[in-house]
């Protein structure tokens, strides 16, 4: 990448490998300092090469850590702000900005202009600033020349995390400004004549046609044809995208909203340019002069190697940057129980039988689902079925020391519901018809604050820890003419002021209760709804393989702990328990009264099991062994943390009870005790020969699943 025709490039790349070289001494001995508590080292020293650089008629400004190394560069002559490159500062590998690029962080449209990479910019003021879970933020506020914006442009980094976060806040000056259009992900980059592919993954649903996490790699068109992801609650995919070229430098994207958003990619091999552009569907927003419209943030990130390498990176920065923190520390994910093997047929003496099985077994969170409340919409419980109220039930699941979890509709209200028979004009447009219920439009200011009153008082009332959050299309649409919002802004005044607002708002106002997302199952997976919840349903109750594939697809964007999974089936065995066993919480839906006392038992070792690896699945390095589960193969998941490894393999009707199972990311030296689940050889062998030759395993059954352990000796 070095080797860029044009001679100025040339010399700022080589300015600025030394610079960055620079850079990274500082920030290694900042790191060590870090290690003794004192982070502020790190701090002073990234505030000195920030002040250094803004010495000069050019302002530069250098985002770096330990890994990656941004810069960009407010020109004087032109008065054009953009970024240049970013580095891989582990491999050294440069994506440099073609110097004719237009592209500027700072992209958008209003219905009487384009602010972009070509409008004149004027510095207020920049600052680094050391903000939450050691990140260090470089802030940069712009205005452009004609005075009629200002620009906060936040661009954040944490140590070790080979990802940059980009956020944006435009002010109108002045006067008013209807935001029509924005591109919240704008980046180009030289191809160095390279070939692209590019991967993605589907999210769940089951229409207009059902798709279950599936990735999907593409070849990148070489003639510009662009490969699109298309995010968001209710879009068909993942918001997330990576790209790698033949040497396997790639680079990873995920974004912040949960609305409808595109994201495009495209390689144009005669212009030697990778170019990635973004929308919001349907952008009508109007901002007052003086108030702030935020642009969805997004990271985007450097890898070397393969995909679960690019998940691997993404996994780690959403983790230490944005993840909404785990509950519970080393007992998260939970082990769950969930009322829904029931339906709606639940009652205190059911589920109080079912909470003393529960806690016998080992499950740390017992969730009442739907059909708590009279209504959806009604939201106290039921006297019928809760004669002695809920909050007695949530008492003694407390008391048999479980956490209590309860099933929460924000965004639908049954017609007969008193809020719809009060406020009829509080319904969204679309109905999306979730058990009977009709769509509330939480666009609309009146709507949200009800929905939020009305958690915070089943929290308080019920004392409930955990929210499973459930609804259909989480981001309604809506035209009405008589809400708060504009009539054509409903995707981002129903995400970022609508479902968004009312998570936010009540993890702030009840920090202690974590909230789960679900919406008829994993159908809003982006990176801002990993701010708001602590983990997300994959598919909802699909089955064993159904499971599996969920979480096979999930896991490349998205940190393990998101990929929880319910299961419905009432006979257990290993092929069934082991579906479920690796990824989030692990959802039972039995009815455990009705359950042989042998399934019970099995059920108690299995979950014990789920304990003995759940901190090595949420925290370790997930490699996908196998292709994506199917019926009539063996899969194989793993994963790696502090050199210990530990793997699922599912025989799902293969042909052949034989399975060799080669692991990955082991130290080829090291020896390692084998254990297993079920077969009782230990072998020992080395990193290499686990890597290599592999493990043999041997299925009893058609549908048959083992876990596999592998530990370094101590030396
Ligand atoms: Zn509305």
């Amino acid at each position: 990448m070095l080797a860029v025709s044009h001679p100025r490039e040339f010399q700022i790349c080589n300015e600025f490998l030394s610079l960055s070289t620079l850079i990274v001494r500082a920030n290694v001995s900042g790191m060590e300092s870090q290690r003794h508590g004192k982070s502020l080292v790190w701090f002073l020293m990234a505030a000195a090469s920030l002040a250094a650089q803004e010495q000069g008629e050019e302002r530069v400004w250098t985002v770096s850590n330990d890994v990656i190394t941004a810069r960009y560069r407010l020109a004087a002559a032109t008065e054009r702000f953009r970024l240049e490159s970013i580095v891989n500062n582990a491999t050294g590998d440069v994506w440099t900005v073609p110097a004719d690029a237009d592209l500027s962080p700072i992209n958008f449209s209003t219905s009487t202009g384009t602010i972009d990479g070509r409008t004149p910019m004027r510095l207020v003021e920049s600052r680094l600033e050391s903000i939450a879970r050691g990140g260090s933020r470089t802030r940069i506020v712009l205005r452009d020349t004609g005075e009629q914006f200002e620009f906060t442009l936040d661009l954040e980094v944490w140590p070790r995390q080979p990802a940059l976060r980009q956020s944006l806040h435009i002010v109108p000056l002045g006067r008013a400004a209807l935001i029509r259009a924005v591109d919240f992900m704008p980046w180009q980059f030289s191809g160095a004549g390279g070939s692209f592919r590019t991967y993605q993954v589907n999210q769940w649903a089951i229409i207009p046609q059902p798709v279950n996490f599936e990735p999907v790699e593409t070849k990148l068109s070489p003639e510009g044809i662009p490969q699109t992801v298309s995010s968001g609650s209710g879009a068909p995919q993942c918001a997330w995208l990576a790209l790698r070229d033949r040497q396997d430098r790639g680079l990873f994207w995920g974004w912040e909203f949960d609305g409808r958003a595109k994201v495009s990619i495209q390689h144009d091999a005669q212009q030697d340019r990778i170019t990635v552009t973004s929308a919001i569907t349907e952008l009508n927003h109007p901002v007052a002069a003086g108030e702030t419209f935020e642009v969805p943030a997004s990271f985007i990130g450097t890898f070397q190697g393969d995909w679960d390498e690019a998940g691997y990176g993404t996994q780690r920065f959403a983790e230490a940057a944005i993840a909404a923190t785990a509950p519970d520390g080393v007992r998260f994910p939970y082990a769950v129980w969930d009322s829904w093997g029931y339906q709606k047929e639940i009652d205190e003496v059911v589920l109080r039988r079912n909470a003393e099985l529960a806690a016998q077994a080992g499950l740390e969170l017992f969730v009442v689902d739907l059909g708590w409340a009279p209504q959806i919409g009604d939201w106290v419980e039921d006297p019928k079925k809760f004669p002695s109220g809920l909050r007695a039930l949530s008492d003694y699941v407390h008391s048999l020391g479980m956490k209590f979890g309860l099933h929460f509709v924000p965004t639908e209200a049954a017609p007969e519901s008193a809020v719809l028979q009060e406020h009829p004009d509080w319904v969204s447009s679309e109905t999306y018809y979730y058990h009977g219920a009709v769509s509330l439009c939480p666009g609309h200011k009146p709507v949200r604050e009800w929905v939020l009153k009305e958690v915070l008082k089943i929290i308080d009332n019920y004392n409930v820890d955990w929210i499973l959050q459930d609804g259909q299309t989480l981001v309604k649409y809506c035209n009405r003419t008589d809400h708060t919002h504009a009539a054509d802004d409903s995707n981002y005044s129903n995400s970022v002021d609508g479902i968004d607002w009312i998570v936010a708002e009540a993890r702030r106002l009840r920090p202690n209760t974590v909230w789960e997302n679900c919406a008829n199952g994993g159908s809003m997976m982006t990176f801002q709804m990993l701010r708001n919840y602590v983990t997300s349903i994959t598919n909802d109750a699909s089955g064993s393989l159904g499971a599996r594939q969920g979480m096979f697809g999930a896991t490349f964007p998205f940190p393990p702990r998101y990929a929880d999974r319910y299961m419905p089936d009432s006979k257990l065995n290993s092929y069934v328990t082991r579906s479920f066993m690796f990824g989030g919480p692990w959802v039972f839906m039995n009815r455990l009264p009705e359950m042989p006392e042998e399934d019970l038992r099995f059920a108690q070792t299995e979950i014990s099991r789920f304990k003995g690896f759940r901190d090595e699945v949420r925290d370790g390095k997930i490699f996908h062994l196998t292709p994506r589960p199917e019926e009539g193969v063996v899969d194989a998941v793993q994963t790696v943390e502090e050199g210990e490894a530990v793997a699922v393999v599912t025989r799902d009707q293969s042909a052949s009870p034989n399975f060799v199972l080669r692991l990955r990311g082991l130290n080829d030296g090291l020896v390692y005790i084998v254990t297993f689940a079920d077969d009782p050889r230990v072998l020992t062998m080395t990193g290499r020969q686990l890597m290599g030759p592999g493990i043999p395993i041997n299925f009893d059954q058609s549908r048959d699943a083992e876990i596999v352990y592998a530990r370094p000796l101590p030396q």
